[in-house]
């Protein structure tokens, strides 16, 4: 799949759900709203979209949600997708979890394939933590992260920095995910969908995250880049810290990725409200032409980039929240 700028697209970002067992006060509001479980693709169904995705030269998996692990089925929808990894068809299948449910599933994820894993984490304070969820125990998710590393998979943080919640804290954060031999990245928050609070009071550019880890380390540009938005450096003891800048330095000249939402809706970029619906398709009995051929066919409307201007408003850019859209 070869977009309308030459972009060739071999990574898809597949959200199995838009439920979450936490509420993260940037990612949904406490009262979100969650779309009926009628319109939620079933198993069969977000398996054959990443079938077609996979027969169409997608190389890269990554599940997502909402939180994936609270959908009954989700270690075994992994074991059915792993035949992709055993054909040589997927280099691999990852995931992006908020660790509260890994420690039971570590190894049976282990088993079926995943070899790497992002687990989100804004904070090591279990007051902050829970703020930050609304809810959340942090011991639940270091004993996940700590049974995913014992079973084998590589670990990379995920933090969304907050101007007044975690942004004294990258420094420590760091320092423990290097302590436990995973790496971390540090994202700005995204204006997508509303919440509470104001973007703009949320959003601190990640210049402020970057002056605190430099009086820490000698930050050095490193040769991994993953294809992705992140930007990785090591620092003096070999530890990675990456910094993915969606709004302060825009990335979306060598995307290669697309996103499928729990519903079925393939979006083409995180930043811009665009979706075809291929729920619609699927559901179609008397369907005209192969998933992967109407697929193929509208992979042209990507668009160049997205459209994120945080300063410039304080509601939310696109309507979807990052939940629904898959992170
Ligand atoms: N529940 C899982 C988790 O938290 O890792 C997977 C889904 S979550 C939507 C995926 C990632 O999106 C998380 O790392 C989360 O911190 C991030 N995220 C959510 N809302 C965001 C926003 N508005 N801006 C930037 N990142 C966001
Ligand atoms: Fe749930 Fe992940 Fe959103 Fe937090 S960031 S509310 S864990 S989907």
């Amino acid at each position: 799949m070869i977009d309308a700028y030459g972009r060739t697209i071999t990574y898809l970002r597949l959200s199995v759900t838009d439920r979450c067992n936490l509420r993260c006060t940037y990612c949904m509001p406490a009262a979100m709203r969650f779309q009926p479980r009628v319109d939620l693709l079933d198993w069969d169904e977000l398996g054959a979209v990443a079938d077609a995705f996979v027969a169409l030269g997608v190389r890269r998996l990554r599940l997502t949600g909402g939180e994936p692990l609270v959908r009954k089925g989700f270690v075994e929808f992994v074991g059915r997708l792993s035949r992709h990894l055993v054909s040589g068809a997927l280099n691999e299948i990852t995931m992006t979890t908020n660790g509260t449910e890994l420690e039971r599933h570590a190894e049976a994820l282990a088993r079926n394939g995943i070899r790497r894993i992002n687990v989100s984490l804004d904070s090591l304070n279990p007051t902050r933590f829970a703020q930050i969820t609304r809810g959340g125990q942090i011991d639940r998710v270091i004993a996940g992260i700590d049974a995913a590393l014992a079973a084998g998979i590589a670990v990379k943080l995920n933090t969304v920095v907050l101007r007044n919640d975690n942004l004294s804290e990258v420094v420590e954060l760091a320092e423990w995910a290097h302590g436990r031999g995973a790496s971390i990245s540090f994202i700005e928050v995204m204006p997508l969908g509303d919440v509470e609070q104001s973007r703009i009071d949320q959003h601190v550019p990640m210049a402020a995250a970057r002056d605190l880890l430099d009086q820490r380390w000698t930050l050095t540009p490193s040769a991994a880049q993953t294809g992705g938005p992140a930007r990785y450096f090591t620092t003096d003891e070999g530890g990675t810290i990456g910094f993915i800048t969606p709004l302060s330095e825009n990335f979306c000249g060598g995307c290669n990725r697309v996103r499928v939402t729990a519903t079925g809706q393939l979006c083409f970029c995180l930043g811009q409200d665009e979706g075809v619906d291929l729920r619609a398709m699927l559901r179609n009995h008397a369907p005209t032409e192969p998933l992967e051929n109407a697929i193929a066919a509208v992979i042209c409307r990507k668009p160049l980039g997205h459209d994120f201007r945080i300063a410039a408003q304080v509601t939310g850019a696109v309507n979807r929240h990052m939940s629904v859209t898959g992170g």
